[in-house]
């Protein structure tokens, strides 16, 4: 059995692995798994092959918090899974796996076990690309996940959790555990190193003194994986809920300044303030409205500005407009955000203080036409509840935006 050899955690000598955890043990109830990712796996099973829930889904679950999404892996190739699932898709290069489409938009995520390519398969392949597409055993597949907590099954089947790593005493001993060596696992795929950070953050979980110093040792090389990948970690960060405890434990880790090798040189220097703003706005700000990636962007840079251009100051919107473009240069620099995405930081931003400047200074009624008026009024709120700022500003906004509510005169009544 593959799974005996496996000598992790450390201090757990006894326990043979894969360790089943059978469901009186367990707090996870298959209620709350989706039912599309139940059916998949039903008919997975019932063609003979292995499936198993995977991944995010099960850890949030067995720590009674709602997963984002469920995902399944199989022994089935995806060509296999592709035939038995009239609405899915082959998707992926880097990582072929499968989509199943239900009706009402959930996708639930299907990937074949895997296993780490032996040096002589990697040496006579033509596209590396394809190094993460050797189908291996489960044993296999959790070798090569990130972290002990992600790498739980949980098989509907008999309701049992089955654990090869270590994850069932991490989980409950709260903590983020590379599964193999961390510096090494670092080195292979840099973005685990803020997925560490975000699942530490999220979470609420401590990182092991080895994953802690791998990343201060390592963290110079997340300037190396693809700015679009880092572009997604970043958004996935900012808008996790646990921002602004992510962005101190980056700061203190030395991650965040490689992350954001210019921007850091505005951001840092004001620390403090920027996590306070960020904790304020995880609790208040709604974040999955449209506007929500470029308020938590903005909040990187605001204290900043306000140094340099104070909300009580004498200070033209001119002037402003000019520090906003000067720091925001650099967040382009760093990151290959939509220019929409950079237009909207840049125009909340100045609309703070469009706020300041009150309802009747020039501009005003083009402001409050403005798609993201509510979302820089909310933004200001985050400012008032983190600084204690005036809030009396915001009230003659509010009024307008209540009045702007009335229903509408209708003539006729409104078609049942
Ligand atoms: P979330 O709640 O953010 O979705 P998640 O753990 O489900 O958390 P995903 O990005 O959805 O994260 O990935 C699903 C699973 O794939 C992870 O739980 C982990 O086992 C594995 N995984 C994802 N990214 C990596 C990576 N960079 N290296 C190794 N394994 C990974
Ligand atoms: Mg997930």
């Amino acid at each position: 059995m593959p799974g005996k050899e496996c000598t992790y955690p450390e201090g757990a000598s006894w326990v043979s692995y894969p360790r089943i955890i059978p469901r009186s043990e367990h707090s996870l109830s298959r209620k709350e798994v989706w039912p599309e990712a139940l059916k998949v796996i039903r008919r997975l099973s019932k063609f003979g092959y292995t499936a198993y829930l995977v991944g995010g889904g099960v850890r949030d679950l067995l720590l009674g918090r709602r997963p984002k999404d469920f995902d399944v892996a199989t022994d089935a190739t995806p060509e296999e899974v592709r035939k038995l699932f009239g609405n899915s898709r082959i998707i992926g290069r880097r990582f072929r796996l499968v989509h199943v489409y239900f009706k009402g938009g959930r996708i639930v995520e299907v990937s074949t076990f895997r296993r780490a390519p032996e040096p002589h398969e990697l040496e006579s392949m033509e596209d590396p690309r394809m190094a993460n597409n050797f189908f291996g055993s489960p044993h296999q597949d959790v070798m090569r996940r990130d972290f002990t907590i992600n790498a739980l099954f949980y098989n509907p089947g008999d309701f049992t959790v089955i654990d090869y790593v270590g994850g069932w005493d991490d989980l409950r001993r709260r903590v983020i555990r590379s599964i193999g060596e961390p510096r090494a696992r670092f080195a292979e795929d840099p973005v685990r190193m803020t997925r560490a950070v975000e699942f530490a953050s999220r979470l609420g979980f401590t990182l092991h003194s080895q994953v802690e110093e791998a990343i201060r040792e390592e963290g110079w090389r997340i300037s190396r994986a693809s700015p679009e990948r880092l572009k997604e970690e970043v958004l996935g960060i900012l808008l996790s809920g646990a921002s602004g405890r992510a962005v101190k434990l980056m700061a203190e880790l030395g991650l965040f300044q490689h992350l954001f090798p210019h921007s850091s040189e505005v951001i840092l220097p004001y620390l403090q303030d920027v996590v306070n703003l960020l904790v304020k706005a995880d609790g208040s700000l709604n974040r999955e409205a449209p506007h929500a990636p470029a308020q938590f962007l903005s909040l990187l840079f605001l204290p900043r500005i306000k140094a340099a251009k104070p909300f009580g100051g004498r200070v033209t919107l001119g002037e402003v407009m000019e520090e906003v473009f000067v720091v925001t240069e650099f967040l382009r620099e760093d990151l290959p955000l939509p220019a929409h995405l950079l237009h909207s930081t840049r125009e909340l931003l100045l609309g703070l203080w469009r706020v300041v400047k009150g309802p009747r200074a020039r501009g005003a009624r083009r402001f409050r036409e403005r798609n993201y008026f509510r979302a820089a009024l909310d933004l200001f709120k985050v400012d008032t509840l983190a600084f204690k700022e005036d809030r009396s500003l915001l009230e003659p906004w509010m009024e307008e935006v209540r009045r702007r509510r009335k229903p509408p005169y209708r003539n006729h009544p409104r078609r049942r």
